[in-house]
């Protein structure tokens, strides 16, 4: 049995035989730490039923992971170095594909119905490039694809803001998206000791459990982006925020007002006091009020 590739000495041998380095600019920190790899592994409770999407394989240590235990991996890696040496160091599974391509920049839903059949439940587990965390949390939860779990490795101060109390620092966009689709919980903490090379943040592994929300909408993606607005200066009440998104005129201004007065919402105070329930509520009353 050949040695697996989440261990130090391989790791470093692999990145030295290709003659590579991990590149900042991507993002590129590899685990080592097989003891880490299997509790990744074991959250997401990868199974011989699983398709699995993974972003970012690196030299494929999570990945080989997963395709001992999952029916099929598909991964997504922006690097076209790393896909050339993929190409050897996974050449024993065959239920691995990877695609050479940003995860920002694809199709998801689109390429899991090519691959698999639209409607396809899939499992999403990464090691994630700390650099995009939150645009790749965004359009995983924006893409409307039917998960069963997504456990992922991010920095701790991303890990944080996903299971944040409103009114705190922490608390943003992305806590309140989370919130609509899952339960969020610190499954892993991960020493800098579990990278080459190691990273200059703390890292987690988190895993979101689907939950349904207490007021489902029609296209959370409307939500979102009346979230979004909210949001958009963060510092500025609620008020000043929604006049840029929604108020073109006197009449608006009004509506607005009455919108906020009907739900007992103080336009002074800032979008980050607001739960998702209550965001809805505004959400579903401005479209109420055509706004
Ligand atoms: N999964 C490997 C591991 O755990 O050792 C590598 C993880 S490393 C933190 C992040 C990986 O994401 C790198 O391989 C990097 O090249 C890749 N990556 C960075 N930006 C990406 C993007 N926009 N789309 C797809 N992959 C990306």
């Amino acid at each position: 049995d050949s040695i697996d590739i989440a261990n130090p000495v391989r790791t470093q041998a692999i990145l030295n035989q290709y003659g590579l380095h991990a590149k900042k600019k991507f993002g590129q920190n590899f685990l080592t730490d097989s003891r880490i790899l299997d509790e990744i592994v074991a959250a997401a409770e990868v199974g011989p039923d699983d398709v699995v999407i993974e972003i970012g394989p690196g030299i494929g240590a999570l990945t080989e992971q997963l395709a001992k235990r999952a029916k099929q991996v598909l991964a997504f890696e922006i690097d076209p170095e790393m896909v050339k040496v993929l190409s050897e160091t996974l050449a024993p599974y065959d239920n691995i594909e990877v695609l050479e391509k940003d995860i920002l920049e694809v199709d998801l839903k689109a390429i899991l119905a090519e691959k698999f059949g639209a409607g396809q439940a899939v499992k999403i587990v990464a090691n994630l490039p700390y650099y995009i965390t939150t645009p790749i949390l965004t359009k995983l939860l924006e893409a409307g694809l039917d998960w069963e779990n997504i456990v992922v490795m991010m920095q701790k101060e991303v890990a944080e803001r996903l299971a944040a109390q409103p009114g705190s620092k922490q608390y943003g966009v992305l806590t309140i998206m989370v919130d609509y689709f899952a339960k969020a919980e610190l499954a892993i903490k991960v020493p800098s000791s579990s990278f080459n090379p190691s990273p200059k943040v703390d890292s987690a592994v988190v895993k979101l459990t689907p939950t349904k929300p207490e007021i489902p909408v029609e296209d959370p993606n409307q939500l979102f982006k009346l979230v979004k607005g909210c949001f958009a200066h963060r510092r500025k009440s609620l008020w000043n925020n929604l006049k840029q998104i929604c108020v073109r005129n006197d009449a608006d201004k009004e509506k607005v007002e009455q919108v906020l007065a009907e739900l007992a919402i103080n336009p002074g105070i800032r979008a980050e006091r607001l739960s998702l329930k209550e965001m809805t509520e505004l959400y579903q009353a401005l479209a109420k009020a055509s706004l």
